[in-house]
């Protein structure tokens, strides 16, 4: 199986990092290299709430990505596509060093995985399910179609093994014999993950990546130029067109969201909003897509001054996170994080983007951030991929993600897998680094990604 061990990255913060002072000061002193904690214990384990640090975001970090750019010489994904078709159709010559191919079939959007019991009383872990060349040679035979690059993507190569994902929604049932695999949401695998687990995360980056990159295909099918057919090139990578007097080249494309917690100017609050159309109870960032002709910084500000009429000045980046749960449409979403500096403090809600939008204190964030809700929640999805993996329970409602709490607080913030939930957290926490001797002027680990 895949090698899922993740490296640990550095970042860039500007120093000194201003959560760490009570008044926000920019001096020009250089940037300052912080590495990453891998803490993931509780800052305080006599209550519920917690900082909770990653080594990289969910869907960032994907093991295959690292591995591939280290083999790109010696099997270009073109290659790769070559040697496959020839081993599915059954002529390809002996080869001096013989390749394992694993393919992970896509349904509407939902990956196919597999369930185990988990140990003692943990909830049981999702795999990916990948198949072999017999079951996709099942595949392809069942629904009369021919190989084609159009739903076959190219995920990464790990030694001899090259890993594909393929879009099966257009076949007829899929079978895999007695084997208990289903196709379930990535949003649901999402949830049902343990943030702690290294090879969970690797799994959801890869995932994640091939749904994003399936997805854009099934929306880029013609050339925006001409409008002749697109077809894929180096393995689905990228599209290129069929007219040969155009040949645009067409790329994935990616589409930044600006997201920002909103900080007053005394460090002591931050602006949390509730949007309608999300569960009742959960209180997140601002966030808004980039326009033409706009920075980051600008959207930012932007999106802060039409959704809350609160007034930005100073915009400090955190961390940025793919995001392919998005709407099937944009499927490669880049959630950029940022703390966007409040000069005004009286809001006045866009009641058309917002339901409602206050200013929180660090005690009343922290209080939200809720480690027991987010690990019933993760119980609740992982045994639901469970049943559906057996077979039962493929109707029950996914809003039971989000909301399973017990010891319902007034209110809770996104949970790890977003990059809100690490905005809000570092924020909430940046004192008690503080307290702990983990300041701007040490070289102890600051930031939660
Ligand atoms: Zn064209």
């Amino acid at each position: 199986m895949l090698n899922l061990k993740l490296k640990l990255k550095l970042i860039l913060l500007p120093s000194p990092f201003p959560l760490f002072s009570k008044v926000a000061t920019f001096n020009k002193t250089p940037l300052r290299i912080l590495s990453l904690t891998t803490d993931f214990s509780p800052r305080n384990s006599s209550t519920t709430t917690m900082s909770i640090n990653l080594r990289t975001h969910v869907f960032a970090g994907n093991p295959l990505h690292f591995k591939s750019h280290k083999n790109i010489d010696s099997l270009s994904p073109s290659s790769a596509f070559e040697a496959l078709t020839a081993r599915i159709l059954g002529n390809s010559q002996p080869s001096p060093t013989p390749l394992n191919f694993k393919v992970l079939p896509f349904r509407n959007g939902k990956a196919l995985a597999s369930s185990a019991a988990g140990s003692g009383d943990s909830p049981p872990i999702w795999n990916l399910g990948w198949i072999g060349l017999d079951d996709l040679r099942g595949i392809l035979g069942s629904s009369g179609a021919q190989l084609s690059a159009e739903s076959l993507v190219y995920l990464g190569s790990e030694d001899d093994v090259v890993y594909w994902a393929i879009d099966v929604s257009s076949s007829e049932a899929v079978e895999f014999g007695a084997r208990e695999l289903s196709f379930v949401e990535v949003r649901t695998l999402m949830v049902a993950s343990d943030w702690r687990d290294s090879q969970a995360m690797g799994n959801l980056a890869v995932a994640g990546h091939a749904k994003a990159l399936l997805e854009w295909h099934n929306t880029s099918r013609f050339c925006g130029h001409c409008g002749a057919k697109a077809v894929p090139m180096e393995a689905g990578r990228r599209k290129q067109c069929s007219n040969d007097s155009c040949k645009k080249r067409i790329y994935p494309r990616v589409d930044p969201v600006a997201i920002m917690l909103v900080i007053d100017r005394e460090n002591d609050r931050a602006l949390l909003a509730k949007r309608s159309k999300f569960v009742p109870r959960l209180w997140t960032c601002l966030s808004g897509f980039t326009e033409a002709g706009e920075s980051l910084e600008e959207a930012v500000r932007r999106e802060t001054w039409e959704e809350t009429g609160i007034e930005v000045g100073e915009v400090v980046y955190h961390s940025s996170q793919p995001w392919p749960v998005g709407p099937n449409s944009m499927p490669c979403q880049l959630m950029v994080g940022f703390f966007a500096y409040a000069k005004s403090f009286e809001i006045k809600v866009d009641r058309e983007e917002l339901e409602d939008a206050q200013w929180y204190s660090k005690e009343e964030v922290r209080k939200a951030l809720t480690f027991d809700e987010y690990k019933q929640a993760q119980r609740s999805a992982a045994a639901k991929v469970e049943q559906m993996c057996k077979g039962v329970g493929k109707n029950q409602s996914l809003a039971a993600d989000f909301n399973v709490g017990t010891q319902l607080n007034p209110m809770f913030v996104p949970g790890p897998f977003a990059i809100a939930h690490h905005l809000i957290s570092s924020w909430a926490f940046a004192d008690q680094n503080v307290v702990n001797g983990v300041g701007s002027n040490s070289k102890q680990p600051v930031s939660s990604i």
